[in-house]
């Protein structure tokens, strides 16, 4: 079994107290994870802070040089990574899973790597020059969720580092072992304190949100969290990235012709068995539709392989972890009791590993919790209307806004729809695509800021005006 080790100015860094890893298909211990400890965070920032000079000093074309190395040793070990997700996370290998969380952090790697933050000039005149120059903000915390922890880690570090910031990274405890053999990879091509790793829970993590060395924190997991985030870092005034909870609408516009529409709906809410926070969470169809939709889209979801992730035929794997298990059976127990039909699934699965079968819950109201909360799990609730306002005003009186999307057989008419919608990005015809130079994020209680792009790079800098007179 490999070791895994956190990396702290470029050492690798074993500790006394370790737990287990466990497959959440099979139950079976993947590998020990070092217990990181708020004194070892305090030496990553150390290390990191001791880095910064240098890092933050080289230049653009280097660091730039230096992604594009990273990119490259990831790509090397694509197979490798792309297992230890499935077998710490649950996801599948195939479909878009595993194989395309790594190879998404090649690809994002090598776009920000390709990414620049230019100087503006904003005036150069007889009366003088001002231009708006872009610093690194500092030493970065990472924390990061057990949904898709590669990719998250992927997209937290890169942009921190191009700009020229040092990183220091908490993974979630369900998924440390990808993020570990991440940064030790890097730390192969970088040099020592650019990036760390640090594993540890709320105790490591709220340190981390509290360090006076810290001057940002790029936060993606629940809202709750996220506002603990923002409160315990209003002492030492962080900078603050905060990629939260979502609970994305979709609606189904009036006669849309839903047969050719099957499959990106099904990828829409299903992606990464729901556990994907800009997955499709409630599904508003209408009336004169409704039973239509309902019929031949459970059709097309109880066709789906549920399984391990590790078998070539799983499209779908288990839940990550037994408290989400817990939570999504629990808000379908829930709705049933509410009067809702349960289509397709509705029943914990037998066996080891924290599987529940795909679920298509028709009839669903307003008041469910499946409908209210975030369920970050494999059931969806299907949800009638008369009137497409009404859709949209209900889509919209939650306090999260990650993504939504509108489905039509018009394109131009459900992109007018869509743009109602309260939330970070729209899409019409599909749900959850995302482009590495398309900025995200959410609004309202679904975050902070944005991901991608030099707006997102932009997140990584302090603004400094130079004003000269002439
Ligand atoms: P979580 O909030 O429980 O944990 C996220 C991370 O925060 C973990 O590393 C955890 O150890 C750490 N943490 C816990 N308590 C902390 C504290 N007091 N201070 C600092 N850190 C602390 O979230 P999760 O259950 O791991 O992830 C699922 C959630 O993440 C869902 O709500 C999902 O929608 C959200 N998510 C959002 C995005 C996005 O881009 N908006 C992406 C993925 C996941």
């Amino acid at each position: 079994m490999k070791q895994f080790s956190l990396t702290i100015g470029g050492r690798s860094v074993t500790t006394n107290r370790t737990y287990d890893v466990k497959n959440p298909a099979t139950g079976e211990i993947v590998a020990a994870c070092p217990e990181g400890s708020v004194e070892l965070l305090d030496q990553a920032v150390k290390e990191a802070r001791e880095a910064l000079p240098a890092w933050s000093g080289s230049s653009d074309a280097d660091r730039a040089q230096a992604l594009l190395r990273v990119a490259d040793v990831i790509e090397r070990h694509l197979t490798e990574l792309s297992h230890l997700v499935t077998r710490e996370q649950g996801k599948a290998q195939n479909g878009p899973g595993a194989n395309l969380e790594a190879g998404g952090c090649v690809a994002w790697t090598r776009v920000t790597a390709g990414l620049t933050l230019a100087d503006e000039t904003i005036q150069d005149d007889a009366q003088g020059r001002v231009v708006l120059h872009r610093k690194p903000v500092g030493v970065v915390g990472s924390i990061t969720p057990w949904n898709w922890p590669l990719l998250i880690a992927t997209w937290h570090i890169m942009p921190a580092l191009r700009v020229g910031c040092t990183v220091v990274i908490k993974p979630s405890p369900y998924t440390p072992l990808s993020t570990l053999r991440l940064i030790e990879l890097m730390n192969g091509v970088l040099p020592p304190g650019v990036v760390n790793v640090v594993t540890g829970d709320a105790e490591v993590g709220s340190r981390m949100v509290g360090h006076p060395d810290i001057a940002k924190i790029v936060f993606t997991g629940s809202t709750a969290t996220g506002k603990g985030v923002m409160r315990r870092g209003a002492d030492t005034l962080k900078r603050l990235t905060l990629e939260l909870g979502g609970n994305d609408a979709g609606i189904v516009l009036p006669n849309t012709t839903i047969t050719p529409l099957l499959e990106k709906l099904f990828w829409g809410c299903f992606i990464n068995g729901g556990q994907t926070c800009a997955a499709l969470k409630r599904l508003y169809v209408h009336e004169d539709q409704y039973e239509e939709v309902v019929a031949k889209f459970s059709e097309y979801v109880a066709k789906i392989p549920v399984g391990n992730g590790m078998d070539e035929a799983t499209l779908i794997g288990p839940l990550t972890n037994e408290m989400q298990l817990d939570k999504v059976a629990s808000y379908v127990d829930e709705a049933r009791a509410r009067g809702a039909r349960i289509v397709v699934g509705g029943k914990r699965t037998e066996g080891p590993g924290f599987f529940y079968p795909l679920t298509v819950v028709a009839d669903a109201t307003d008041d469910m919790l499946l409908v209210k909360e975030e369920q970050f799990g494999p059931a969806i609730p299907i949800l009638k209307y008369r009137r497409i306002e009404d859709a949209i005003a209900r889509a919209n009186s939650l306090d999260v806004g990650l993504g939504g999307s509108v489905w039509a057989d018009s394109a131009e008419e459900a992109a007018r729809w869509a743009t109602q919608l309260e939330c970070g990005t729209v899409w019409v015809n599909q749900h959850g695509a995302l482009h590495p130079l398309a900025p995200f994020g959410g609004v309202k209680g679904s975050g902070l800021g944005v991901e991608f792009n030099v707006d997102g790079l932009r997140e990584y800098t302090t603004l400094q005006v130079l004003n000269v007179a002439n």
